[in-house]
């Protein structure tokens, strides 16, 4: 028998609207009228920074026993989704603030949780994450970045590539192999290196396609000295932390993605209302409207994948690991389409940068790469059908 509450399941709870309606208002007064400068001048959109520590959608995910304001899965992706409706740079901000502090909430001790989750909820700093190197993409068990036993502490070196706000953060989560010998992917341990470390340094910005106002470098040690209780979990965990993070965090990029459509869709929505041609809206042409309604159609779909996937991550689903990347990847490659075909409504006008629709479909692309290629969220969705 159904009950109201059963109904109450499918939509998202009148709190979850008002958020919504609060980040909107700050997205659009606060951050969208610098996303065209910012990306113009791939410059980090401080503009945004400063606006999202101020109303607490920073780091919202950080529970409030650590100063943070605990939002849960789905709050956290409204935030994203929100920012990235207007800037997709900035929604990297509170996206890979989560994704760099996940492994010290999921498994960090209580003493390392007090020292580094403070100071990012109060936006003091950003928290990046360190797993993907030169030759270990995809292929993230075989990093070569090494943490040597050292006494009571560890001696960290060499690189990671491709990482997000490299240089703004003060804390970085760092993978390394800290027994050479020992069984592939279960011989990394997780630890936070933090920008002060002597021999920390960082390589040029990356010159990328899109999401130009967040700035992209490698990371290098140069023998790190890192006291023993910069640890997060247990020594030879590394990666298996390193991979539930990414299972809560696919749902994040998913939301990124969501938004990055809606601010197209809407772009476009608003175009083919005013312009003319052969006498008539171009609205009012049946080509353009079935256009709209496949666009409108994904992107529903795309988002309500995205909002079951952050339920089962405030859960904790045993099923987390399939649906983070199904939507992950179902949302991305919506993305990709949307804002194509968002693009494509708007003629000569949608390729310009007169309008925002090319920075969004450059932008929407990086959705299909990080956070594990749509190939590999394939070859994990697969694996969890055929185990
Ligand atoms: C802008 C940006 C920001 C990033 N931020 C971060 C960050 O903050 N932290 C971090 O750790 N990493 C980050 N990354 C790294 C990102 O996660 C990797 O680029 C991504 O996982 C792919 O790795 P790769 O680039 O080495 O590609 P490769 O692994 O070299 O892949 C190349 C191609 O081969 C395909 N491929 C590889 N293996 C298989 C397979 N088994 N089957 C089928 N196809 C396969 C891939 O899908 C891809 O199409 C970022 C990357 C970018 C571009």
């Amino acid at each position: 028998m159904s009950t109201n509450a059963d109904f109450d399941l499918f939509r998202t709870s009148e709190d979850h609207e008002a958020l919504r309606e609060a980040v909107r208002a700050v997205a659009e007064d606060k951050i969208a009228p610098y996303a065209a400068a910012v990306d113009a001048e791939a410059r980090y959109p401080q503009e945004a920074h400063d606006a999202l520590v101020a109303s607490d959608f920073f780091a919202p995910h950080v529970p409030e026993e650590y100063d943070g304001v605990g939002a849960d899965a789905l709050a956290t992706c409204i935030v994203i989704e929100e920012v990235a409706r207007v800037d997709a740079s900035a929604s990297l901000i509170p996206a890979v603030n989560k994704l760099g502090s996940l492994p010290v909430i999921l498994d960090g001790s209580d003493e390392v949780k007090a020292r580094y989750l403070p100071p990012l909820a109060k936006g003091e700093t950003t928290f990046s994450y360190g797993l993907s190197e030169r030759e270990a993409g995809s292929d993230t068990a075989s990093m070569r970045c090494r943490a040597r036993q050292d006494g009571d502490g560890w001696v960290l070196s060499g690189q990671k590539s491709w990482i997000t706000n490299a240089g703004v953060s003060e804390y970085y989560t760092v993978l390394a192999v800290t027994d050479p010998d020992g069984p592939r992917g279960g011989n990394v341990t997780a630890f936070v290196v933090e920008k002060s470390d002597e021999g920390f340094t960082f390589g040029e910005k990356e010159r990328k396609l899109g999401i130009k106002g967040s700035p992209t470098r490698e990371l290098h040690f140069d023998n790190v000295r890192l006291p023993g209780d910069r640890i997060v979990g247990q020594v030879g965990d590394g990666l298996k932390i390193a991979l539930r993070t990414l299972d809560h965090t696919r749902v994040t990029i998913g939301a990124q993605a969501v938004g990055i459509a809606q601010g197209a869709l809407d772009q476009a929505l608003a175009y083919v209302k005013e312009r003319k041609q052969f006498g008539k809206r171009i609205a009012d042409f049946q080509g353009i409207q079935f256009m709209l309604a496949d666009m409108a159609m994904e992107l529903e779909a795309a988002r309500q994948m995205v909002y079951v996937a952050a339920a089962k991550s405030e859960r904790g689903d045993k099923d987390l690991t399939f649906f983070g990347a199904a939507a992950k990847c179902y949302a991305s490659d919506v993305a990709m389409k949307v804002t194509t075909d968002a693009v494509q409504l708007l003629g000569g006008a949608g390729y310009t940068s007169d309008f925002p629709l090319e920075r969004m479909m450059r932008d929407a692309k990086i959705t299909q790469i990080y956070e594990g290629t749509n190939q590999v969220q394939r070859l994990v969705m697969a694996r969890q059908l055929l185990k």
